[in-house]
C-alpha cells in the first residue's frame, strides 16, 4: 500500500515558476488546487508541493524538509549543500557571466586581476578566480548587481545573463561565461525505498516529456521509386512506418526526427521527392 508522499521543493514565484508547474502538468501530474498556497497535494500522484525561495531550495532538501527540488544548477552549485543532481529539466537556461563596462579593453581573465567584481555567487566565482590564478576582490550584494560599475562600486560584475539586455542598458558587455546553468530536479542524499521509486516514477515521466520535445513525427508522402532512398535519409526509433497509398505507386512514411537534425533532413526529403511533408509534435515518447 501507497503510505509515502514524495514532498517536491518548487519556486513560489519567478523565474522558474511557470515552468515548473507546467512540466508537472505534462508529466500528467495535477496540482490545479492551490498554487497560491505555501504547499498543496497533487490529485493524482502521491506528491506534495512546497513553494519555496529558490535560494533556500537546496538547505531544505539537504535538510529533507523536501525530498526533491526543482531549481537552477547555478543556486545548486552556490549554495554547495549535501545532495545529489538527478535530471536537467531543460528549463531556466541561462550564464553565469563576467561582464566589464563597455569600451574596456578585456584580454581574458588577467583583466580582473586586482579589480573589484560585484556578484550575488561570491562561492563560484570565487572558484573560478582560484582556478585561474587571479586575486580580485569580491563584493557581495544581493540584487541589482547590473549597477555596481556604473554607481563606481565594483569595475565588472559576476550575474545572471539570458538575453544580455539588462547588460546592455547598464553599459555592461559580456566578457567571460563561467557557468552555463538550467533548472535542475535535486534529491536528498538518502531517501526511502518508497520515496525513492516515486522518484523514479517521476523521473521516467520526466524523461518521456524531455525526449518528446527534443523530437517530431513526420509524414511524408513518396513516390515508390524513391522509397529506398528517402527511407535512408530517416533515422526513426526503429524503422520508419511506411503504409501504401490509395493512389497507385505512392506509400505513407512516417518517422521520428530529432528536433537538431529535423531542417537538414526536411531539406533532403524534399529533394529526393518527398511530397506532403507533415510535421507534429509529440506529446510523450519512451523508448
Ligand atoms: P526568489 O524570490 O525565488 O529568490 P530570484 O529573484 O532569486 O527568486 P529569479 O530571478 O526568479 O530568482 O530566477 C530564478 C532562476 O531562474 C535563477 O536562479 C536562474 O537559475 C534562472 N534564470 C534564467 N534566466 C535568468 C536570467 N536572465 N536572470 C536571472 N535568472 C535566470
Ligand atoms: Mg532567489
Amino acid at each position: 500500500m501507497q503510505t509515502e508522499k514524495l514532498k517536491l521543493a518548487i519556486q513560489k514565484s519567478g523565474r522558474l515558476h511557470d515552468d515548473s508547474i507546467k512540466l508537472l502538468k505534462e508529466c500528467g501530474i495535477d496540482i490545479s488546487n492551490g498554487i497560491n498556497q505555501l504547499k498543496t497535494e497533487a490529485s493524482n500522484f502521491p506528491l506534495e508541493v512546497f513553494f519555496l525561495r529558490d535560494d533556500d531550495i537546496p538547505q531544505y532538501v539537504e535538510d529533507a524538509v523536501a525530498d526533491i527540488g526543482f531549481v537552477g544548477e547555478n543556486v545548486v552549485y552556490e549554495k554547495n549543500k549535501k545532495l545529489k543532481v538527478v535530471e536537467q529539466l531543460g528549463f531556466g537556461k541561462c550564464r553565469l557571466s563576467i561582464a566589464v563596462k563597455k569600451g574596456e579593453s578585456y584580454n581574458g581573465p588577467e583583466y580582473l586581476q586586482g579589480k573589484k567584481i560585484a556578484t550575488s555567487y561570491p562561492v563560484i566565482l570565487q572558484q573560478y578566480l582560484q582556478q585561474k590564478n587571479i586575486k580580485a576582490e569580491i563584493h557581495e550584494i544581493s540584487g541589482s548587481v547590473e549597477i555596481a560599475p556604473g554607481i563606481g562600486l565594483a569595475d565588472a560584475i559576476c550575474d545572471l545573463v539570458s538575453s544580455g539586455s539588462t547588460l546592455f542598458m547598464n553599459g555592461l558587455t559580456e566578457a567571460e561565461v563561467i557557468l552555463k546553468s538550467q533548472a535542475v530536479l535535486i534529491q536528498h542524499q538518502q531517501l526511502s525505498a518508497e520515496k525513492q521509486q516515486l522518484l523514479e516514477k517521476l523521473v521516467f515521466r520526466i524523461q518521456a516529456v524531455k525526449k518528446a520535445k527534443n523530437n517530431k513525427y513526420v509524414l511524408l508522402n513518396a513516390p515508390n521509386d524513391k522509397l529506398s532512398e528517402i527511407i535512408a535519409l530517416l533515422p526513426g526509433m526503429k524503422s520508419p512506418t511506411v503504409l501504401p497509398l490509395a493512389q497507385p505507386g505512392w506509400s505513407s512514411v512516417h518517422s521520428v526526427l530529432s528536433e537538431n537534425q529535423f531542417w537538414e533532413i526536411i531539406e533532403q526529403l524534399k529533394n529526393a521527392g518527398a511530397q506532403g511533408i507533415l510535421v507534429v509534435p509529440i506529446e510523450k515518447m519512451i523508448v
